[in-house]
């Protein structure tokens, strides 16, 4: 499984933190940066930054930072190995046969369980592709009937559709044969145990699979369709929860659409597996839906990465008018626009588009595209007619739509024009909305409190703030940052600054243990003539040291010009004053260790036991007192 070197170094040199960053968020140009909502927090005004001269991102709100790499990482939860691979596939980079070999069972066991389960979905994908295009069941039962859906051979391969054939354990056997390993088959949902026994059997069998991606376009799970016609058999099996697939995290088609959907700055949402398929078909490719389940917040928070406006495309019929008036709410809540378009009486998106092509339909959802709210005030107001009982209910239902909706100029239009539709003065809306307002803050309250404290995150955030602020953890960080950013910077006409600050700190140990670590690995590669460079850290294998450079490399003044200004710090160019910047970097570690040794110095003293031991301590305290000052007259320091 290992990825060679020259290799790993040509992924790395293919790599463009844009492309990759913008797999997942939509980033907008900000100076010599790139700005986004943050993907790993939720917010609403943009900290997090892309920088590309330097190959890195950083969220200056939840801190999470460092290369492409790290961020395929952080975003996917996978191994850095799993992460170059994933890399190397986009950039179209081979890795070795024997090295991008399917993992032995050993080996599989070995890993990340992580990377073990989306190499079993790859697996499980590919499998299932093949039956459909290459085995008898597959062509006869599973091909006809996506073609007589109207799919062609181009949708099917971009969904990656396939067929599960009727055998009881087909899949099984062929993956333990594979060498895939039973208990991550098991885990990611592919396989059953047989009650009371250590035997398995497929979960799929007999069905139309599609495959559901993630963002970036790894497998994480299925929906599969049965194609049987009796009424005891479910329509659709999709896989259970698994490590990877989070029904309410996900959203079928997002991964084909999201180019789509940054191009169009709109969303449209529909319900099925089929009508998200049928619509890409017909050229209609920023569509996503939400798998049957009414759409989640985290759902909802997955489309704000790449757009704000949001159409709901609803069925015609009784069934999708009651989905349209529950589970959107949530849209507004998020601060997105929401439309809806309702289809005509039985029809859905895939048949409407089926039966009269794409300009009809998007004409259709022009013309028909109607704001929410008024939509649904409208309807409540049709379906109340005159009784005051059921007007009272329809304006209490409109208004707690209303009151979801953030942002407060927004929330007054619309109030002012839900206002005319009901006949009723604003003022009134208003003071129904403060008072649902009232009783949801109440409640929210009491579970805010106790969130607290049930969570200790708090405390964690405080304890690193104490020591990131802690002055031997400044010093250092100021040290390590000058070696990694000048190493290479000449200082005289044959030494460079890092063999400069080498030979300073010779014999210097660094207290925070992963500064001592770099420390070393830049003197070992110095030694052998190689000066490293924070390039070369971010490369390497262990988390924590990348997660260091990072931090070192990309302080708030430099990666965000804003920032300075608004925080009115003002930032020394500090390679102009490299020399001596460095300088004092260097005296402050070395105070640092004389204050070390005096300590140790003193406690020998206080110990020993004859006068002779006393006389000798005692000649070390004075020699390590007068390099202090030396030292502390240097640095201006105080020295008592
Ligand atoms: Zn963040």
């Amino acid at each position: 499984m290992h990825i060679p070197r020259e290799v790993v170094d040509k992924i790395y040199q293919n790599i463009d933190i844009l492309e990759v960053v913008s797999d997942y968020v939509s980033l907008q140009k900000s100076g010599k940066d790139y700005k986004a909502c943050c993907p790993f927090h939720n917010e609403r005004t943009p900290s997090f930054f892309v920088t590309p001269a330097k190959g890195i991102f950083k969220c200056f709100g939840c801190g999470k930072g460092g290369d492409a790499v790290t961020f395929v990482m952080e975003i996917e939860g996978i191994s850095y190995g799993e992460a170059l691979r994933q890399l190397a596939q986009k950039y179209k980079i081979e890795i070795p046969e024997n090295a991008s070999q399917k993992p032995s069972d050993d080996e599989l066991q070995k890993q990340n369980e992580v990377d073990a389960l989306y190499i079993a979905m790859q697996f499980a994908k590919n499998f299932y592709q093949e039956q459909l295009l290459y085995t008898e069941e597959g062509k006869t039962i599973g091909l006809s009937y996506l073609k007589e859906r109207g799919f062609n051979e181009l949708t099917i391969k971009t969904f990656e559709l396939g067929y599960a054939t009727s055998d009881w354990d087909t899949f099984y056997r062929t993956a333990i044969k594979k060498g895939y390993n039973p208990t991550i088959l098991e885990k990611a949902g592919l396989i059953q145990k047989k009650e009371g026994k250590n035997e398995y059997y497929d979960r799929f069998r007999e069905r139309v699979m599609f495959p559901i991606h993630n963002v970036s376009g790894k497998v994480i799970a299925f929906g599969a369709r049965t194609l049987k016609k009796d009424k005891d058999t479910p329509k659709y099996l999709n896989s259970p929860e698994t490590p990877l697939y989070h029904k309410s995290k996900v959203l079928y088609g997002l991964f084909q659409a999201k180019k789509s959907i940054l191009q169009k700055d709109e969303c449209l949402l529909v319900e099925g597996y089929a009508d998200v398929v049928a619509l890409h078909q017909a050229g209609i490719t920023n569509v996503v839906a939400s798998s049957g389940t009414s759409l989640t917040q985290e759902q909802t928070r997955l489309i704000r990465r790449f757009t704000t406006n949001v159409i709901v495309l609803y069925d015609g019929d009784e069934a999708g008018l009651n989905a349209a008036m529950r589970g959107v709410d949530i849209i507004l809540e998020e601060g997105l626009s929401l439309k809806v378009v309702w289809l005509p009486q039985n029809e859905d998106p895939d048949s409407f588009v089926q039966k009269h092509g794409t300009n009809a339909m998007l004409a259709y959802i022009q013309e028909n595209a109607q704001d929410f709210i008024k939509f649904k005030t409208k309807y409540l107001l049709k379906n109340a007619e005159n009784d005051p009982f059921r007007r009272g209910e329809a304006i209490r239902e409109v208004v707690s739509s209303i009151i979801k909706i953030p942002d407060v100029i927004q929330r007054n239009v619309f109030f002012k024009e839900c206002s005319q539709l009901f006949g009723i003065e604003e003022e009134i809306l208003i003071r129904e909305g403060n008072k649902i307002l009232g009783k949801e803050l109440k409640q929210k309250t009491n579970n805010e409190a106790l969130s607290d404290l049930l969570q200790n995150d708090t405390d964690a955030f405080l304890e690193q703030k104490a020591t990131e602020f802690s002055s031997v953890y400044h010093q250092e960080h100021e040290t390590m940052r000058l070696l990694l950013c000048y190493a290479d910077y000449p200082i005289s006409q044959d030494v460079v600054f890092g063999q400069y600050l080498l030979k300073e700190l010779q014999g210097l140990q660094f207290e925070t243990p992963v500064f001592q670590e770099i420390f070393e690995i830049f003197a070992r590669n110095l030694h052998e003539g190689r000066l490293l460079s924070h390039h070369d850290f971010m490369k390497m294998e262990s988390r924590e040291i990348r997660q260091a450079v990072i931090n070192l490399i990309s302080e708030k003044y430099e990666l965000s010009p804003n920032w300075e200004a608004k925080a009115g710090i003002i930032v020394e160019k500090k390679d102009e004053k490299l020399n001596q910047v460095a300088y004092e970097a260097i005296m402050r570690m070395k105070w640092k260790a004389v204050q070390r040794m005096m300590k140790e110095n003193q406690k020998n003293l206080q110990q020993a036991s004859t006068e002779e031991e006393q006389d000798r301590f005692l000649q070390i305290h004075i020699q390590l007192k007068s390099i202090e000052q030396e030292i502390a007259k240097t640095l201006g320091n105080v020295v008592r």
